[in-house]
C-alpha cells in the first residue's frame, strides 16, 4: 500500500481505536513533571505514573502520535542526523498502551496484525528481536504468530531491554525490524553489521515490568504493562517505496523548500537534510516553552539551532533563513503541528533573534576553524582552538566537532575540558557568590543526564 505520512498516522491511531485504545493528544516536548527526563524521548513518557501505578486516567488502553526528541540524555541521535538513513532529533512516536490489561501475546498480535493485514507488508521482509532471556516472546513468534526461526534472534541488554533514563519504568522488549534490501548495506540484528542501515528497527514493544531505582535495583511494577513505540518517518518510508527517512513527502516538501530559498540545486546535499531535521526540533521545542540559552534544555537547543544555521551558511546563505522555514514546516506537518501553528511568529521571532546573534561571530569563526584545519597536523584539533571557538566565536563544542567530522578530524574534548575548568575557576575565584552558570553546561557532548533537580533548585531551568 501507498500512504502519505499523514494517512498513515490516522491509520495507526485508527486501528488501536477500534481495539478499544483511548485516542490521547501528544504532550509537550518539556516532560514539567518529570525532572529526571531531558526532553520527551518517547510515547510512554506521559503515562510514566500510570505504569508506575500512581495515576489512574479511566482507561487501560491508549494511542498516541508522540512528538518526540532525542538530542541529549539517555537517548542521544544528534550526531547521526546527516549520517544515517533513520535517525531524527524529532520524530513522530506511534504507540500502543497497555496498562495491566493486555501483554506479551496481544501486543505481538496488535503489531503483526497492523503491520502484515492493515499496512500490507510482506511477512518474509521482517525480521524480530527478543530479549535473550525472553523463551515466552520467542515462542510467541514462532509458534503463535509463525515467523521464519531464522529470522529471529536474541539480543542482549543493550538494545533489547528498554528504559526511559537511569531510573523509571523498564523492561525487557521485542523489536520488529524491516529488510531493506540487499542492494544497502548492513546485516540482521545480532550480527556485526547490524548499524548498517539495510535492517531498519520498525518498533519496539517494551513489556514494562520493572521501575528501576536509582541505585540500580529494580523493582516490580503493580501490573505487567505494554508500551509500543514505532517511528511514523520509518515506517512512512516503507509505506512509500523508499529507504531513508529523508525521503519520505514530509521531508521531500522540506527539503525542496530549503533548496530553493538557499539556491541549491544537490537534493541529496546531506546539509539540506540536517537543516530540515533541525528546524523540526527547532521549532516544537520553542513552542513547547523552550528558549534558547546557556544552560540545561536551553542550551541543548542553541546546539541546534547553531548546527542548522552553520549547515545552511555551508551551503551559502548570506542572510538569516531559518526561521522562515516555520511556515512551510507547519504546513507539512498537517495535524500534528495544530499547536505549533498558532504559535507561528513568536517561533519565528526566537529563531530569528538567535540565528541573527549567531551569524555575528559566525563567519569568524569558521574563519578560524577552516585555518587550523588547513593547517593542521594529525588527526585532532586542540582544545585550545575549541575552547576559543566556545568562548569567543559561540561555537558550541558538537558543532566544532560537526565541521571537524567533514573532514575526518577529531577533536581534543579532554583538552576542551581542562580549559574550561580553568575558566571556572577564574570566573569562582572573581565572584565567590555567583551562580557557575558553566556547571550547567555540562549536559553538552555529555552521554548521561543527572536530572534537573539542582538545576531547578537554583532557579535555572524556567
Ligand atoms: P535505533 O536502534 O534505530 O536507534 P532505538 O532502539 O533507539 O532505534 P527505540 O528507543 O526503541 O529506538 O524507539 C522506538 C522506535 O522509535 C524505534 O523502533 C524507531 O522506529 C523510532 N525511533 C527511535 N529513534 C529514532 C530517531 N532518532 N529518529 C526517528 N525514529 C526513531
Ligand atoms: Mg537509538
Ligand atoms: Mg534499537
Ligand atoms: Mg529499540
Amino acid at each position: 500500500r501507498n500512504m502519505t505520512t499523514a494517512e498513515l498516522r490516522e491509520a495507526f491511531l485508527g486501528y488501536f481505536g477500534q481495539h478499544g485504545h483511548q485516542r490521547v493528544d501528544s504532550s509537550s516536548l518539556v516532560p514539567h513533571n518529570d525532572p529526571t527526563l531531558l526532553f520527551t524521548n518517547a510515547g510512554m513518557n506521559q503515562f510514566k505514573d500510570v505504569f508506575l501505578g500512581q495515576q489512574d486516567n479511566g482507561y487501560t488502553r491508549a494511542t498516541t502520535s508522540q512528538r518526540c526528541v532525542r538530542a541529549g540524555g539517555k537517548h542521544n541521535d544528534l550526531d547521526n542526523v546527516g549520517y544515517t538513513a533513520r535517525h531524527h532529533t524529532f520524530f513522530e512516536m506511534l504507540g500502543n498502551f497497555s496498562f495491566g490489561d493486555y501483554f506479551k501475546e496481544e501486543a505481538i498480535n496488535f503489531a503483526w496484525t497492523f503491520l502484515t493485514e492493515e499496512l500490507q507488508l510482506p511477512k518474509d521482509k521482517l525480521w524480530v528481536t527478543v530479549f535473550e532471556d525472553d523463551d515466552e516472546a520467542a515462542d510467541i513468534w514462532i509458534n503463535k504468530i509463525g515467523v521464519n526461526p531464522e529470522r529471529l534472534s536474541r539480543i542482549g541488554a543493550k538494545d533489547n531491554f528498554w528504559q526511559m533514563g537511569d531510573t523509571g519504568p523498564c523492561g525487557p522488549c521485542t523489536e520488529i525490524f524491516y529488510d531493506h534490501g540487499e542492494h544497502i548495506w548492513g546485516g540482521p540484528p545480532g550480527t556485526p553489521e547490524e548499524d548498517g542501515d539495510r535492517y531498519i528497527e520498525i518498533w519496539n514493544l517494551v513489556f514494562m515490568q520493572f521501575n528501576r531505582q536509582s541505585d540500580g535495583s529494580m523493582e516490580p511494577l503493580p501490573k505487567p504493562s505494554v508500551d509500543t513505540g514505532m517511528g511514523l518517518e520509518r515506517i512512512a518510508a516503507i509505506l512509500q517505496g523508499v529507504h531513508s527517512n529523508y525521503e519520505i513527502d514530509v521531508f521531500q516538501d522540506l527539503i525542496k523548500h530549503i533548496a530553493n530559498k538557499l539556491n541549491v540545486s544537490d537534493l541529496e546535499h546531506a546539509s539540506l537534510r540536517v537543516i530540515a531535521d533541525h528546524i523540526r526540533s527547532c521549532a516544537f521545542l520553542i513552542s513547547d516553552g523552550v528558549l534558547p540559552s546557556n544552560e540545561g534544555r536551553g542550551y541543548v537547543l542553541r546546539r541546534i539551532i547553531r548546527r542548522a544555521v552553520r549547515h545552511g551558511n555551508k551551503l551559502g546563505a548570506e542572510a538569516p533563513f531559518f526561521y522562515t522555514l516555520v511556515g512551510k514546516l507547519i504546513e507539512v506537518m498537517g495535524s500534528a503541528a495544530k499547536e505549533l501553528a498558532p504559535q507561528q511568529a513568536s517561533v519565528e521571532k526566537a529563531l530569528k533573534a538567535e540565528e541573527e546573534q549567531f551569524a555575528r561571530t559566525l563567519d569568524r569563526g569558521m574563519a578560524l576553524l577552516n585555518g587550523a584545519l588547513d593547517n593542521l597536523a594529525g588527526d585532532t584539533l586542540d582544545g585550545e582552538t575549541v575552547f576559543k571557538l566556545y568562548d569567543t566565536y559561540g561555537f558550541p563544542v558538537d558543532l566544532t566537532a560537526d565541521v571537524c567530522r567533514e573532514r575526518n578530524i577529531k577533536v581534543d574534548q579532554d583538552g576542551f575540558e581542562s580549559h574550561m575548568a580553568a575558566q571556572r575557576a577564574r570566573a569562582q575565584a572573581a565572584n565567590q557568590f555567583g551562580t557557575d552558570y558553566n556547571e550547567a553546561i555540562k549536559v553538552d557532548g555529555a552521554s548521561e543526564f543527572c536530572g534537573y533537580s539542582k538545576l531547578e533548585q537554583t532557579g535555572l531551568v524556567q
